[in-house]
């Protein structure tokens, strides 16, 4: 979306494709609340751009936005839903985007170094159409694995994804600090008891953008061959049965008792493989703050690693420094007109585990766009 937007204003004729039917992505369909990446240490803005078009845009969108303390970072607190609403409105008012909805990109016509044209697949059937750049923005790498998977580095260990649910019906500040670790706690003995399943001791809880609901965070193995699975459906089954267990056992306690599931999200990838670009994004250059000539962007976000056995841990940066993303690690090796932004830039585990949220990527695909 940002990438589109900001191609549109320089003035390129962009066609946004999207495989669902609504524009949103994994922050609107598997209920993230918390966005990241768009402040730093002391709650200052780190990217001017769409970045700070897109705060305004949702502060002004609903009362219950708010800019909030999480940990030592700063988030932008707001429902998935008015996220949603707010930047399908924004992409469809810019006459210079057609978007099309319902449309997945299945194939790619490549000419020697060039990508010459994208096939896609509508329920109006197949077509073809020509581009003179590409910018993949699928959160996966989903269009430069078209071209060639020897373009994608796929990591055994890679991070956990999720499955988020929101409750409602819970008193006031059920879950802020320190009830929330009280709970947690409650959930890792009940683990060590036996008598929750053993992933669940890695879950995480959050209050939610209105005084009632709660957000629960469930980490869900991802397989490392989940891109040919036949069947990711399976891996959520399995998440499904985690959420009813943890339902089960969060309703037995006080806070819990009127509450129910208001949405489950759709399982969200947090790692599905990322490009082999013309610069390698490493941990050390976060560790470092980093500075390029070709910087797309700042960020500021701890290395967020989600390990499937160990759960969430967090290495923050120094307060009040920041690392740069360079353009070389948006753009795919050897192919000239192909970028990829987001979650599938190039960069190792630990530096993507910084990179890879919302704030950041809007800043990423506005720089590529432009
Ligand atoms: C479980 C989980 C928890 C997270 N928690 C947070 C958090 O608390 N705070 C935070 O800031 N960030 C968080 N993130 C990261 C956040 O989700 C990303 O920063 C954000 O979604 C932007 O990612 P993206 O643009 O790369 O991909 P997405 O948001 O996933 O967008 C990719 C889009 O491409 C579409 N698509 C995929 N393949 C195709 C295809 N072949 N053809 C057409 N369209 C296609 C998809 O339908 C999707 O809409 C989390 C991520 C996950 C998975």
């Amino acid at each position: 979306m940002a990438a589109a937007l900001s191609a549109a204003r320089s003035g390129a004729q962009v066609c946004l494709i999207e495989a669902r039917p609504r524009l949103g992505g994994t922050v609107a369909f598997s209920l993230i609340h918390t966005l990241g990446g768009l402040y730093d240490s002391a709650g200052v803005l780190l990217n001017a751009g769409l970045a700070e078009e897109l705060v305004v845009a949702l502060l002004q969108a609903d009362s219950s936005v708010r800019k909030r303390r999480m940990g030592r970072t700063w988030v932008l607190s707001v429902c998935p839903d008015i996220y949603q609403a707010v930047v399908q409105g924004w992409v469809e008012s810019d006459r210079r985007v057609t978007v099309l909805t319902e449309t997945r990109v299945v194939g790619v016509v490549r000419q020697s170094d060039t990508i010459r044209a994208l096939e896609l697949s509508s329920p109006a059937g197949e077509f073809r159409l020509p581009t003179k750049a590409v910018i993949d923005a699928t959160g996966t790498a989903e269009v430069v694995n078209l071209v060639s998977s020897s373009l994608v580095q796929n990591e055994d260990r890679r991070a956990a994804g999720g499955l988020i649910f929101r409750m409602r019906g819970t008193p006031p500040d059920a879950v802020a600090f320190p009830k929330g670790l009280g709970i947690l706690r409650a959930i890792r003995d009940a683990v060590v008891e036996g008598s929750l399943p053993r992933q669940c001791a890695n879950v995480w809880v959050d209050t939610g953008a209105r005084s009632d609901e709660v957000y629960i965070k469930l980490p869900v193995p991802i397989p490392a061959n989940w891109r040919e699975q036949q069947e990711p459906a399976e891996v959520t089954r399995d998440a499904l049965e985690m959420q009813a267990a943890v339902v089960e056992f969060l309703r037995r306690m006080p806070e819990f008792a009127q509450a129910s599931v208001s949405r489950t999200g759709e399982l969200g990838v947090r790692d599905g493989g990322q490009v082999r670009g013309e610069y390698l994004l490493t941990a050390d250059d976060v560790r470092c703050g980093a500075m390029f000539a070709d910087a797309a962007c700042r960020c500021t976000w701890p290395i967020e690693s989600w390990d499937p056995e160990e759960g969430v841990s967090l290495e923050y940066l120094q307060d009040g420094s920041y690392y740069e993303i360079p353009l070389r690690s948006l753009k795919v090796r050897g192919v000239r007109n192909l970028w990829a932004v987001e979650k599938c830039l190039s960069a190792d585990r630990y530096a993507q585990a910084s990179a890879r949220v919302v704030g950041s990527c809007w800043s990423m695909g506005e720089a590529v766009g432009r």
